[in-house]
């Protein structure tokens, strides 16, 4: 049986080929390696896209963090709130400014529980950042609403939520800044590493700029020290020609959740994704919870059908956080799920064939 991987970048690319090759020749031909035409070209395609007044082409994804909160002011002796169940990046970029990171619980939806933010603020509290994760919204308006009384910044991650849409808008335009990652297997991925900031006030604008350029925004002009994130020429082409397609894509993911979603909706052992209210999922990841997981990951394996645990660990039981002393029993959803979660093979490329193959080998492993 041909084998279903989890991902297949290599497919995505064949199907774009010429355009990608022309592109990557091209920067080597006008040798724009760093800055140039075509990064700038990017960012602009990116925030019209998104339809946002500027966006921040950097280095990848942990970096567009960082400057983000750096630029706000978040460091020593402040708090910043954030999920529980996410990628390392949005909770050890807290860490990097020297400020604590405060972990909440999620919901049935994997987002951070809105209901459960406010009892966490103090007077260090600075911001919040939230990951709208698998390319699921968050409770924005509870969150937002929280953020304008207590004056706190709002963050968003958004590195696994390109075009997710909450109440026809997209994330990444609610908050004062948000993040992206364009990691080659996100749903606009490079060819290596690369990651932007979005956000609507040009004074915050040039703050990330030029934090992300040594400091200056003219060169040789450093107005303060800064960090080297920068988004190369090569990577830029890359991701111009990608773009094009990201809402197809995107649409494309939708049906291919549509699918699973309608074909193991009978099945006990399984818990089903559910999407947020006012919410256009955009499916970076689908995960189920599910019974036996370690065996049937095992079974579906066999039969040649790739998955993927995202996460193995919640945030708070990582070894990276034991320091923290955390209360284990304040995060009973992140953590009591680690060991149920499955992520199902998505991508824009999977048939409906192979759809139905995975949903049947589910079924039969569990009949
Ligand atoms: C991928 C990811 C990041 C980090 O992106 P990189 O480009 O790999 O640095 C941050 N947050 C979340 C939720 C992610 O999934």
């Amino acid at each position: 049986m041909k084998k279903i991987p989890f991902v297949d970048l290599h497919q995505q690319y064949l199907t774009i080929k010429t355009e990608i090759d022309n592109s990557i020749q091209n920067t080597i031909r006008k040798t724009s390696f760093i800055g140039g035409d075509d990064v700038s070209l990017f960012e602009k395609n990116f925030a019209e896209k998104l339809d946002i007044k500027n966006c921040i082409s950097v280095a990848n994804g942990t970096d567009s963090l960082y400057i983000i909160q750096k630029m706000l002011g978040i460091g020593e002796g402040d708090e910043v709130i954030t999920s529980a169940y996410s990628w390392i990046s949005s909770s050890e970029t807290i860490s990097q400014t020297g400020a604590k990171p405060i972990f909440i619980d999620i919901d049935e939806f994997y987002t951070i529980d809105a209901n459960k933010i406010e009892k966490a603020i103090t007077k260090k509290t600075k911001a919040i950042i939230i990951v709208h994760i698998h390319g699921q919204s968050c409770d924005i308006e509870k969150i937002t609403a929280l953020c304008k009384s207590y004056n706190l910044f709002l963050i968003e991650d958004c590195a696994q939520s390109h075009l997710t849409e909450y109440n026809n808008k997209y994330v990444g335009t609610f908050g004062d800044a948000a993040s992206f990652s364009f990691y080659p297997g996100k749903n606009l991925g490079a060819y290596g590493d690369a990651g932007a900031i979005i956000c609507n006030s040009d004074e915050l604008a040039n703050k990330f700029k030029m934090y992300a350029r040594h400091g200056a925004l003219k060169k040789h002009e450093h107005q303060i020290e800064g960090i080297n994130s920068r988004l190369d020429g090569i990577q830029a082409g890359i991701l111009n020609v990608k773009l094009k397609y990201l809402t197809e894509w995107t649409n494309k993911r939708r049906q291919v959740a549509e699918l699973y979603l309608q074909n193991l909706s009978g099945v006990e052992e399984i818990k089903l994704p559910l999407v947020r209210p006012n919410t256009k999922h955009s499916f970076h990841l689908f995960v189920i919870r599910c019974k036996n997981r370690d065996e049937l990951m095992k079974s579906l394996k066999n039969k040649g059908i790739e998955t993927a645990i995202h996460y193995p660990h919640a945030l708070p039981s990582l070894k990276a956080y034991e320091y923290l002393n955390l209360e284990k029993s304040q995060f009973v959803n992140a953590i009591g799920q680690e060991s149920e979660l499955l992520s199902l093979p998505i991508f824009p490329e999977l048939t409906e064939y192979e759809i139905l193959t995975v949903c049947d080998e589910i079924k039969k492993f569990y009949l």
